[in-house]
């Protein structure tokens, strides 16, 4: 797409950030894939804050064997109204020290004075059309109802952002409950400063946490990217998959590779999750690779077949030749040929296979972690967010812990928001929006949905700004 409003792609967010004196509040929608899900979020002074409400259904593509965009639609449009019903129960209330609008609510024993969002955020793109459509249609519904703003945000932006929504809530439940509760996840440190997992203060702080600039790799089902965010709107894609992503490569495997007795009983279509605890389910010493620290490359298993590194050593440089790019596909059709030629192939090497797909995947994407390090303008980085369903994986966070312990990177903080956080959901949405608007950003009511929308600046769209659809208020 081509960018309407050139000059607006300029402007920088931080510097359109507008002090706020008081909480804000936003509910907001995400539908741009299968899961239509709604939540209430309130950013607080000291930059925590509070998931009031949240919430999600999944469409059930478990006939398709994969999500169908029709049912994924119909499924937004039978249960988005009922999710938003819901948090109307949820918002905060309506308290006298609050200026803001009210909203009265039934409820079972009266109504109830509630507090009315200062905005709407909604996800506008990149995501399936008509899936997007109906939740920017609902949300532009409840804006203009209820005469606030609308803002329409990027879903890959609010997956950038998501260890900042994380370190938020986390710094929240520390004030309330003065505990250790881990809300942020797993924050890894190297073994060199103790090889552990806390809770953290980060959230207390008055600055949102983690600082930009940071690397983000999103491992998905849709996405496999690294990203290095420079800040709020400056996120540069610096290498990406060419052909499909690691989620779904994991997903397609996992139905050539699993007993059918496994695929039958999948509670959702997330057979990635399933390839793993198969994989895991049993100790089999014919895996000495599985749980070991040393990178294992492509070497031949015990059965005779080998999955091959992808972009191992093609190239005048090597692998470094193609340092921006990773690829799947050939990881996957290794092990459909592996199967193929095998249908009869037992349990336990159907395990093994699993965990060397897992192996050589993880491998892969580690290793354009390491070699974009070992740029300039990346080099004094020490925080990587590793997000996306695929990275609520175990196996994934021990070959990246091992690899940067392993190639001197000890001081490398690593960072797994929680799988809940990873997965497509309207907290991030709601984060993305709440920064967004802090910026002075507002989205206007004649904005559609966007099936492609880049985060990279320098992109043929210009990024996050360089779309239509966008006003600051705080540049006028
Ligand atoms: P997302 O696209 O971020 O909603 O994540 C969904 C993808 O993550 C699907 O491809 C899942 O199969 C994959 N996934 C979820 N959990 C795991 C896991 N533990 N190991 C590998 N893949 C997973
Ligand atoms: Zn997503």
């Amino acid at each position: 797409m081509r960018p309407v409003c050139p000059p607006i792609r300029h402007f920088h967010c931080q510097l359109a950030r507008v002090p706020q004196r008081r909480n804000l509040l936003t509910l907001a929608i995400e539908t741009s894939c299968d899961d239509t899900s709604v939540a209430v979020l309130e950013k607080h002074k000291n930059n925590t804050a509070t998931l009031h409400f949240h919430s999600k259904i999944t469409s059930d593509n478990r006939s398709y064997r994969g999500v169908y965009p029709i049912a994924a639609h119909e499924s937004h449009q039978k249960n988005i109204a009922g999710l938003v019903k819901e948090a109307l129960q949820h918002l905060p209330p309506s308290g006298s020290e609050r200026n803001g609008k009210t909203l009265s609510i039934r409820r079972e024993n009266g109504n109830s004075a509630r507090k009315i969002p200062d905005f709407i955020t909604v996800t506008r793109g990149p995501g399936m059309r008509a899936s997007l459509i109906t939740g920017l249609d609902t949300a532009k519904g409840l804006a203009v109802a209820w005469q606030i703003p609308l803002l329409g945000v990027n879903h890959m932006q609010a997956h950038a952002l998501t260890p900042r929504l994380v370190a938020a809530l986390d710094g929240a439940s520390l004030d309330l409950a003065s505990d250790t509760r881990n809300l942020l996840g797993n924050v890894i440190h190297s073994k060199a400063t103790g090889d552990i997992t806390r809770g953290t203060e980060v959230g207390r702080s008055m600055e949102a946490s983690p600082p930009f600039p940071f690397l983000t790799l999103l491992v998905s089902g849709g996405h496999t990217m690294l990203v290095h965010s420079k800040s709020l709107c400056d996120h540069e894609i610096l290498a990406s998959t060419t052909d499909i992503a690691v989620g779904d490569m994991l997903d397609k495997s996992a139905r050539d590779v699993l007993p059918s007795s496994l695929l039958e009983t999948a509670p959702d279509v997330m057979y990635g999750r399933v390839l793993e605890t198969f994989a895991l389910a049993q100790s089999d010493t014919k895996s000495p690779s599985f749980g070991g620290s040393a990178s294992q490359g492509s070497s031949e298993s015990l059965y005779g077949w080998k999955i091959n590194t992808p972009y191992a050593r093609s190239g005048p440089k090597g692998a470094r030749s193609h340092l921006q790019s990773f690829s799947f596909s050939g990881i996957g059709s290794t092990a459909k040929r592996v199967v193929d030629q095998n249908p009869e192939m037992g349990e336990g090497e159907r395990r093994h296979l699993a965990r060397d797909i897992m192996r050589v995947a993880f491998e892969h994407l580690v290793s354009r972690v390491l070699l974009s390090l070992e740029a300039p303008e990346t080099k004094n980085i020490r925080t990587l967010v590793v997000s996306g369903g695929v990275a609520s994986n175990q196996y994934l966070k021990q070959v990246f812990r091992d690899a940067l312990d392993r190639e001197g990177y000890e001081d490398m903080t690593l960072v797994f928001p929680p799988p809940k956080y990873c997965t497509d959901n309207a907290a991030m949405i709601a984060w993305t929006g709440l920064e967004m608007y802090e910026a002075g950003w507002r989205t206007d009511l004649s904005a559609m949905a966007l099936r492609k929308w880049a985060i990279d600046l320098k992109a043929d769209d210009g990024g996050i700004l360089g779309i239509d659809g966008w006003h600051n208020v705080a540049v006028h």
